[in-house]
């Protein structure tokens, strides 16, 4: 397992690792997008020069996600940051059946990490959840901090991983994250309350064209970009599907909350399509999906992620809430009824 760790040729052998690794990610991830999660592992087999080892197993699905070679120990921390994120989204969504499931996941990956590098895992989530974040534009995206050039590259190298100077988190680097392109408010302009904050009229999609899960996403992010909010669409789309696949983010009362986590810089955008008739929203056995809300979130905000889609569950587990945005027949109206039936919950 040592040799893994500094990323060199691993010595350690176990011929049926690539099946065990996959059948019990399976199975912590039964139901919604299992199928699907084996397949980018094994995709992902073949991309990482550690297929043998014990330690890294679990992590090739991350390796297949990001689309590049990383550091296995990274990879790993980002999943486990990422499945603890995802089980903190089904407790707020009440997915409450598929949390042991997730708990026994997320502690499997917890005891394979070195306990050197577990200690230190532990040591910052106790401060915060969001323990491993990416360097971009030479900025510490948890933090804001810019960093000095020498430690980028140093992170870049992956040789080991390092920590933010200003609030100790891990570090790595991505190349290529979509980003927030949007424009601050003017300090002139009225302060924005509630859902005004992170979307707008302009994100609002009455009536969506798409009836399969991979179209509305695409409808939805295209829009994000179409209005200046973000840009690659095509990553976001990309991201998203990938996130599905781990846990689909269908639940109750039609409703499912796609989103990508560590979008570049800016704030959370959010945007919101609703479908003229239930649509099969991911591994959902009927069609029952209608109210789609689509989030771009930086890894700062994840935290305040958890908040909104959890005012947001409150809101439309009302029939009432849910019928004021389904009877909307324009974006103005379907805006003007957002704003109203969140006002309460989401502030
Ligand atoms: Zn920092």
């Amino acid at each position: 397992m040592d040799g893994c760790r500094q990323g060199t040729e691993c010595s350690r052998k176990n011929t049926s690792s690539g099946q065990y690794s996959a059948s019990r990610l399976a199975a912590a991830h039964a139901g919604h997008g299992a199928r699907m999660f084996m397949e980018r592992e094994m995709l992902a087999i073949s991309l990482t020069p550690c297929r043998n080892c014990v330690e890294c197993e679990s992590v090739f699905a991350i390796i297949a996600w990001k689309g590049m070679e990383m550091h296995p120990v990274v990879n790993h921390l980002i999943q486990l940051q990422e499945l603890m994120f995802i089980r903190n989204e089904e407790k707020v969504t009440s997915g409450l059946a598929r949390l042991d499931q997730m708990d026994a996941a997320i502690k499997d990956m917890h005891d394979k990490l070195q306990p050197e590098t577990r200690t230190r895992f532990d040591r910052l989530y106790r401060k915060d959840p969001i323990v491993i974040v990416p360097i971009s534009n030479g900025v510490c995206a948890g933090c804001g901090l810019r960093l000095p050039i020498s430690l980028v590259q140093a992170v870049r190298q992956e040789k080991e991983i390092h920590g933010c100077p200003s609030c100790a988190r891990m570090l790595y680097y991505l190349e290529d994250a979509p980003r927030w392109v949007g424009t601050a408010p003017k300090r002139s302009e009225p302060r924005k309350v509630g859902i005004q904050r992170f979307s707008s009229q302009s994100l609002m999609i009455p009536r969506l064209q798409s009836e399969t899960m991979e179209g509305i996403i695409t409808e939805l992010a295209t829009k994000m970009e179409a209005e200046g909010f973000v840009d690659r669409a095509d990553k976001l789309v990309e991201a998203a599907l990938q996130r599905e696949a781990i846990l689909g983010t269908a639940v109750d009362h039609g409703l499912a909350f796609p989103h990508v986590r560590g979008v570049e810089g800016g704030g959370l955008t959010l945007a919101l399509g609703i479908t003229a008739k239930p649509v099969r929203f991911g591994e959902s056995a009927e069609p029952v999906t209608r109210i789609i809300f689509f989030m771009a979130i930086p890894i700062a905000a994840s935290a305040f992620y958890l908040k909104l889609l959890a005012g947001l569950t409150e809101t439309f587990m009302k029939p009432e809430n849910r019928k004021a945005l389904m009877s909307e027949k324009d974006s103005e109206g379907l805006w003007k009824a957002l704003c109203k039936v969140t006002r309460a919950t989401i502030k």
